[in-house]
C-alpha cells in the first residue's frame, strides 16, 4: 500500500503519518518527490485498518497495490488448490460434472436423475431443497424431505450430492445429509452465511453474484475461509448485463482471470448463464477449453413439466450426448473425467 501527500505537504503532516505507520509496528519507506512526496507501507496493511490515514491533514490518496482477501489469494498459496467432495477430488487434473435438477421435486424424480447422470459421467449430484426464487409465489422447494431424498439417492447411486443454502436452518439441515453445500448467486454477499458456511466444515461451492465483481467474489470466499475452511469452489453463473437475448452473460474470463488471482477450483454454470437449452452445449466446451475445473449442469427427466429453471435444462439423452461429445474436449485439456 502507498499513501500519497498532496502537493507542498508540511513535513510535520508527512512525521504524523510516518508515525502512527512505524507504531503499529509497520515499516515505511519515503519517497521525497519534486511535486509529490509518496510512502510505502511494507507489512500487513490490516494494522492500519483503524487509523483512518486518509483523513490525516495532507493525505491526498492511498492506494492498495495488494488485494484485501489474502487466503484466496494465488500470490500467497502459488499451488493450485484441490478440494475433496465425498469420494471426488475436484483439482486442476480432473474436469467434474456436477448435474441434476434446478429442484428437487420428488424421490423418484431424483433417484432416475441420479441415476441417469451417473450413467453418463457426472460425478456430483446437484438439486435444489431451498429454492430462492424471484416470485414468492413460485416453488420453493421440499427443504428438508428433499435433502433427505438427497442421502438416500446418495446411498443408492453412491454419488456425492450438493444442494444450496439459504439460511442458517438450511445449513444445520444439509450437513446431515449433503456433501457440499451451495451458497447461490444472490446470496454471495450474505455474509452471515458465508461465515455459517465456513464453520459447517463442508466444502462449499460459491456461486458469483449477478453484479458482483471478481474482487468482490473472491472476498467472498475469504469469508469462508477466514473460518477455518479452505474448501471453496468458485462457480461462474453468469452476470447481468444490458444483454436479453439470454437470462445472463457467461463471463468466461472470469476462468483465466480467477485462475490468475486465486488457487481455488472454478466451475461453470452453462444452464444459468444462459437459461436456453441449446446454449449449454457450446458453453461447457467454450468452459473447458477456458480452463475450468468443472460444470454445473441442470437435468430433468422431463424438462417441459420442471416447477422451475425448465427451459435451461437438458433431458437424459441430452446430456449423455453432451457428455459424449465433451470427452474429446476434456482430453485436450489434459483433464480426466
Ligand atoms: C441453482 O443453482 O439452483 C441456482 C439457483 O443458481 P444461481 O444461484 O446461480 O441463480
Ligand atoms: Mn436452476
Amino acid at each position: 500500500m502507498i499513501i500519497v501527500m498532496k502537493q507542498g505537504a508540511k513535513e510535520a503532516s508527512i512525521k504524523k503519518v510516518l508515525g502512527i505507520i512505524e507504531t503499529t509496528g509497520l515499516q515505511t519507506h519515503l519517497s521525497i518527490g519534486q511535486e509529490v512526496t509518496i510512502i510505502g507501507v511494507i507489512g500487513d496493511k490490516s494494522k492500519l485498518t483503524n487509523c483512518n490515514i486518509e483523513l490525516f491533514d495532507d493525505v491526498e490518496k492511498i492506494v492498495h497495490l495488494t488485494e484485501s482477501y489474502k487466503l484466496a489469494n494465488r500470490k500467497f498459496h502459488p499451488e493450485m488448490s484441490s478440494v475433496k467432495v465425498g469420494n471426488h477430488i475436484i483439482g486442476p487434473d480432473t474436469l467434474t460434472i456436477m448435474a441434476g435438477p434446478c429442484a428437487i421435486e420428488s424421490e423418484q424424480q431424483l433417484i432416475d436423475t441420479a441415476h441417469a447422470v451417473k450413467r453418463a459421467g457426472a460425478q456430483i449430484l446437484r438439486g435444489g431443497a431451498y429454492k430462492p426464487r424471484t416470485s414468492p409465489y413460485a416453488f420453493q422447494g421440499l427443504e428438508e424431505d428433499g435433502l433427505r431424498y438427497m442421502k438416500s439417492v446418495r446411498e443408492e447411486t453412491g454419488l456425492a450430492v450438493v444442494c444450496e443454502v439459504t439460511s442458517l436452518i438450511a445449513i444445520e439441515a444439509a450437513v446431515n445429509y449433503v456433501d457440499m453445500l451451495q451458497i447461490g448467486a444472490r446470496n454471495m454477499q450474505n455474509f452471515y452465511l458465508l461465515k455459517e458456511a465456513g464453520k459447517s466444515g463442508l466444502p462449499v461451492l460459491l456461486k458469483r453474484g449477478l453484479s458482483a465483481t471478481i474482487d468482490e467474489w473472491l472476498n467472498a470466499a475469504e469469508y469462508i475461509i477466514a473460518e477455518g475452511n479452505p474448501n471453496v469452489i468458485l462457480c461462474e453463473r453468469g452476470i447481468r448485463t444490458f444483454e436479453t437475448a439470454t437470462r445472463n452473460t457467461l463471463d468466461i474470463s472470469a476462468v483465466p482471470a480467477i485462475k490468475e488471482k486465486s488457487h481455488l477450483p472454478i466451475i461453470i454454470d452453462p444452464s444459468h448463464a444462459t437459461g436456453v437449452r441449446n446454449y449449454v452445449a457450446p458453453l461447457a466446451k467454450a468452459g473447458i477449453a477456458a480452463g475450468a475445473d468443472g460444470l454445473m449442469i441442470e437435468v430433468h427427466p422431463d424438462p417441459s413439466k420442471a416447477l422451475s429453471d425448465g427451459p435451461q435444462s437438458l433431458n437424459f439423452a441430452q446430456f449423455d450426448k453432451l457428455v459424449n461429445d465433451l470427452k474429446p474436449y476434456i482430453s485436450l485439456e489434459s483433464r480426466t473425467l
